[in-house]
């Protein structure tokens, strides 16, 4: 039975300065709930003048707030993680409206973005330097973690609270402040969660949201009041912000498009692999960096995996993700749909062996929905499109290898370099594959090998421009601190 959901969020404004502002510009996007395919609001895009009385805002604010000390900064995001908790299930129910995840998947986003708190609460040790009495007859010389100044966030559609939360405890504990700059197609969550951040006690200016989309990012690049851009999406445009943001002298980390094999081998426990799978390829609708793609297989496993994992993905209940039933949800917008579809016949046309056909699965309760449900192949080869290039959907495409290394040869292949899990009970297989492949996030029997917050996230090739990957851990640090470097005799 249909669920019906009236919900809209009308112009979102932006928040700037503890306030929620409203922006003055015509240009705007429609916001959907992809499970009805209705508009629930508008993303507008934020003018020049808009944007940089924002900047200003910012940086008068980090002025003062790298001077409060780190031990007081970090009293916020006790705070702020008080906060988001009381308010879980709400954010989860509205992460699901606007990008159509089930309530599971959106509870534990919420979850993950906690955890980026919780993390970033350890800046005091985090900010300690190194020093050395007497390293030279009457000098002593030590090293000072300081803050930087502003900082612009450019997040993507697929996880709305997480990835903004990538970046914003840590900067704002190291002293900084930011601006979030969400996906236009999915603005609401970072609107919902502002209302928390002056009650946390972060003073104005330091966390600010702004609305709109490449031109309000072309304008942030060009502001001279910004130090350094966190940037999360596509691989076109991760390159062209770490290129523009280079060119400027400014600091960059950039999270870009991914290709995630996963190899099956003979020993592997086939109930804990499939099971893994099926969440992996088709979770949060295909629509995650890190989802498996290509599936690969031996000649010695590989029609029992091809039939097992194509069972359990036609049997894969698609639906409006507040209601419990569901287990999978539409993907973003009905041209991403095509998108997706386009390469189920590319696949088809290169002559892979479509197994599963998602196309013909319809969501009779939700006839508008954006919903495409799993589609396999078989029989791919590592030269065809669909093993190579991101689909972003839920499309598995499965390659036999002839042995462990033409496995690994054909993962190294890849341009991207975002994740790659072996499921096996042999430790040397693990450690073979640990050792080999060229990606920054390796699973061992895991079919999303995503980080928890504490570590780095990782990401190689095309999945990566910067050096300093986000989340916690060192990285993250010393993108978001400046190193100042003492000599001194007494
Ligand atoms: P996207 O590149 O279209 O958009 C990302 C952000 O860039 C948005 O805020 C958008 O407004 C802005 N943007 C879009 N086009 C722009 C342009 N021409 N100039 C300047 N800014 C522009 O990405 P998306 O569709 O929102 O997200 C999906 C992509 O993100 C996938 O490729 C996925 O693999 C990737 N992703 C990567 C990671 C990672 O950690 N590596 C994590 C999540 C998603």
């Amino acid at each position: 039975m249909e669920t019906s959901d009236d919900t809209h969020f009308g112009i979102l404004p932006n928040f700037i300065e503890n306030r929620k502002v409203e922006v003055s510009s015509e240009m705007r996007y429609p916001v959907f709930n992809p499970a009805l395919g209705k508009v629930i609001g508008y993303a507008p895009e934020t003018p020049k003048e808009e944007i940089d009385s924002c900047l200003e805002s910012a940086a008068r604010a980090q002025e003062k707030w790298c001077r409060v000390p780190v031990t007081e900064r970090i009293k916020v995001l006790f705070d702020l993680r008080r906060l988001l908790e009381s308010r879980r299930d709400e954010f989860a129910v509205n992460l699901t409206r606007e990008h159509g995840k089930t309530l599971a998947e959106a509870v534990g986003e919420v979850g993950r973005a906690i955890e980026n708190v919780e993390a970033a609460a350890s800046a005091v040790y985090h900010m300690m330097g190194k020093n050395n009495l007497e390293i030279s007859a009457g000098i002593d010389e030590e090293v000072y973690r300081v803050p930087v100044g502003v900082f612009a966030a450019i997040t993507p559609f697929n996880f709305p609270l997480m990835v903004p939360f990538w970046f914003i405890p840590y900067a704002i504990a190291l002293g900084n402040s930011i601006v979030v700059k969400p996906s236009e197609k999915t603005p609401v969550s970072m609107n919902l969660v502002s209302e928390l951040f002056e009650k946390a006690g972060i003073p104005k200016g330091v966390v600010s949201i702004l609305n709109g989309a490449s031109r309000s990012v072309d304008l942030l690049l060009d502001s001279n009041l910004v130090s350094g851009y966190s940037f999360v999406g596509s691989t076109s445009v991760a390159e062209y912000v770490h290129k523009r943001a280079s060119a400027g002298h400014k600091r960059v980390q950039a999270g870009a498009s991914a290709k995630n094999f996963e190899l099956v081998m003979p020993d592997a426990d086939m109930g804990l692999a499939v099971r893994s799978l099926i969440s992996s390829f088709f979770g949060n609708a295909g629509e995650r960096c890190l989802a498996g793609s290509v599936l690969i297989t031996l000649p010695e496993n590989h029609d029992k995996v091809v039939r097992v994992f194509a069972d359990a993905a036609a049997k894969l209940k698609l639906g409006y993700g507040l209601e419990k039933e569901s287990e999978m949800g539409p993907l973003i917008r009905k041209e991403h749909v095509e998108r997706v579809r386009s390469y189920i016949d590319i696949g088809e046309a290169e002559g892979a062996k479509l197994v599963l056909d998602g196309r013909t699965k319809r969501v009779n309760d939700y006839p508008e929905g954006f919903f495409l449900a799993p589609s396999v192949f078989d029989e791919v080869t590592p030269d065809m499109r669909i093993c190579k290039e991101e689909i972003f959907g839920p499309v598995a495409s499965v390659v036999c290898a002839a042995d462990f290394g033409d496995a690994i040869r054909l993962i190294n292949s890849s341009r991207f370099g975002n994740a790659s899990t072996i499921f096996t009970s042999s430790g040397i297989n693990a450690r073979n594959f640990i050792k080999m492949v060229e990606t920054g996030n390796v699973g061992v029997n895991v079919g999303v090998a995503a980080p928890i917050a504490f570590y780095p996230f990782g990401g190689r090739k095309d999945s990566f421009y910067g050096d300093l990957h986000p989340q916690g851990g060192e990285d993250h640090v010393y993108f978001f601190t400046e190193r100042k470097v003492v000599i001194s005799r007494w």
